[in-house]
């Protein structure tokens, strides 16, 4: 039976850490670090998602302010706000909610966050510079797996790591820090991918971060493998109050047994998520602020 790779607990960690060094800091007479969240129409999930960053803000002694626009906002509205974050010397860090309805380019928005508030280390700065040893904010999912790999004990070297998925923000920044500073032999995987299962077969280390529930089934993974699985799906459910639970990209039932390793969902990925961001907000805080390590 594999290990449960705990990142709800594993976040309570980080959390607690963070806390006692903000603690630390605002006794020394520094203000606090101060998160800014975006967000834009009223999409289910981004609100939830928000919620929970700004409750872990709360947790850890940060300051946090939701800006929240209308649905029809224009993309000359938003990028004004964001010149006015960039500006704001009170605001560390912010992060603006994907999706972003469908008539506001993405990029665009991520082009004009300024890269040293850039909490989420979308911005094409931040990207480029997710390979270097002294790089800046790094994407915070793949962050987060990286920092829960660590945390386990996990060896990444010399590893083959499998990646389902190539998005911007998971797949493709998770790819650079395992091949990079992980030293891992990377395999990335997507739709396109002919026999995902030759793939997935020879993982160590498999991370899937599709959005389809049950894509990876126990024949497609060897014994031993450690599994991430960073899909939210939601799946009816009939005996959930709300009518639907929270499932993996992995069907957690038959694969729990054949790995070594395995990230529940939800409490595996999400919750690292979160504490990455909160990391990367205090890393942006101490250089803004010019505070060096180590504080505590
Ligand atoms: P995305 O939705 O932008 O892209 C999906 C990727 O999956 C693409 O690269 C596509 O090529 C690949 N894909 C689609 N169907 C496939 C198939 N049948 N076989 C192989 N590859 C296939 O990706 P995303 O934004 O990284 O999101 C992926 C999932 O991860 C979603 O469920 C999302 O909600 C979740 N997510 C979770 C967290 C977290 O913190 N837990 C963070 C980000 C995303």
């Amino acid at each position: 039976m594999a290990v449960l790779l705990n990142g709800k607990q594993i976040s309570l960690d980080i959390e607690n850490e963070l806390a006692k060094e903000v603690k630390t800091l605002t006794d020394q007479g520094y203000r606090a670090p101060h998160l800014a969240a975006v967000l834009v129409g009223d999409d289910g999930p981004s609100r939830t998602y928000v919620r929970s960053k700004i409750k872990a803000c709360e947790l850890v002694g940060y300051r946090s302010s939701l800006i929240k626009f209308e649905d029809d906002v224009t993309e000359e509205k938003l990028v004004e706000e964001i010149e006015r974050l960039n500006k704001d010397d009170d605001v560390d860090g912010y992060i603006v909610q994907l999706p972003l309805p469908d008539h506001i380019s993405v990029e665009r928005i991520t082009d004009h966050i300024d890269h040293k508030k850039d909490v989420d280390g979308f911005t094409p700065t931040n990207f480029g510079k997710i390979d270097q040893e002294h790089n800046s904010l790094l994407p915070a999912t793949p962050m987060g797996i990286m920092e829960l790999l660590k945390r386990y004990d996990i060896e990444t070297k010399g590893k083959h790591c499998v990646i389902v998925g190539k998005s911007h923000i998971v797949g493709m920044p998770m790819s650079i820090l395992l091949a990079g500073p992980g030293d891992a032999t990377v395999t990335v995987c997507h739709i396109f991918t002919e026999n995902l299962a030759q793939y997935t077969r020879m993982a160590d280390i498999l991370v899937v971060a599709v959005g389809k529930h049950n894509l990876i089934t126990p024949d497609m993974v060897k014994e031993g493998v450690i599994v991430i699985d960073v899909g939210i799906n939601r799946v009816p459910d009939a005996t959930k109050k709300r009518g639907y639970a929270i499932k993996g990209d992995v069907e957690f039932e038959g694969i729990e047994s054949k790995a070594a390793f395995i990230t529940p969902v939800p409490g595996g990925v999400g919750p690292m998520t979160i504490a990455s961001l909160i990391m990367n907000t205090m890393e942006a805080y101490k250089k803004r602020q010019g505070i060096a390590e180590p504080t505590v």
